[in-house]
């Protein structure tokens, strides 16, 4: 897979690209990820890519001309990828997108900043749109290192031997159970007996429930929609179980 990230601040993103899971996927050759400088694809001497907004208002809009130049540059030698605008208006990224996404050859994240893009690349440059939430940034940067963080993780070998996609929260649609580690007594907090017991199958049972009791307390919302034995059901789900 190939992530390119368009943006005026490409700098932010090294310091991402280095580390962890991220340096090993690209290590490995799972993963391209590179960041450019909208600026580059601009032609005058300040290097300018926002005027004010027609129809007057506060702040600055980020000009069509550059992100056009961008990605037909960025396309002319290589798959064209799903160019992706990080934005508060786009669907919101959840376990199912970054999946889809994940599933993609290339990606070109768009970042904007200012009051935004011009709509003209939204209309007619942009496959898809994502909000990384219901809340405005400062700009998509932030954004798009969300997104590389979820979505590299779960390409196929870049989690190690030890790592597991398979229990993780939202896996199944439930949140994960809790995790211990050494000292076992901690300032008098124990960690819970049975953890300690290694009978395997009384670990995996407590943790489903923990994973169902959880879920039930935190998202009740994702409870509705997880993969339930019929038993889980009648006592997670009572009311449900009922109709
Ligand atoms: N005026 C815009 C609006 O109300 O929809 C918000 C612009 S915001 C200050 C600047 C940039 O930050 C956006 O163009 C977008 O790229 C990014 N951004 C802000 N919030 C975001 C979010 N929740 N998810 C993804 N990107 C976001």
């Amino acid at each position: 897979m190939r992530i390119d990230i368009l943006t005026i601040f490409p700098e932010i993103f090294a310091g991402l690209f280095q580390v962890g899971i991220a340096r090993r996927a690209q290590e490995a050759g799972l993963v391209t990820l590179a960041a450019y400088d909208l600026r580059e694809w601009t032609d005058d001497k300040h290097r300018s890519v926002d005027d004010a907004p027609y129809g007057g208002g506060a702040g600055m809009v980020m000009q069509p001309e550059p992100w056009f130049r961008a990605l037909e540059a960025l396309r002319a030698d290589a798959p064209p990828g799903r160019a992706t605008l990080l934005t508060p208006q786009g669907r919101v990224l959840t376990r199912n997108v970054t999946r889809e996404l994940a599933a993609e050859e290339r990606l070109i994240l768009l970042c904007g900043r200012y009051e935004g893009v011009d709509e003209r690349v939204r209309e007619h440059l942009v496959d898809d749109e994502i909000s990384i939430g219901d809340y405005v940034l400062s700009g998509g940067e932030v954004a798009a290192m969300v997104l590389v963080e979820a979505i590299v993780r779960l390409l196929p070998g870049a989690l190690g031997a030890a790592e597991s996609l398979a229990e993780e929260s939202h896996e199944g649609g439930l949140l994960e159970y809790p995790h211990y580690t050494r000292p076992p007594d901690f300032r008098g907090w124990r960690v819970p007996d049975v953890l300690l017991g290694g009978n395997h199958g009384a670990i995996a049972k407590w943790r489903r429930e923990q994973q169902l009791d959880r879920t039930a307390a935190r998202r009740p919302d994702l409870l509705e929609k997880a993969d339930l034995t019929p038993q889980e059901r009648r006592r997670w789900l009572p009311a449900s179980a009922e109709g």
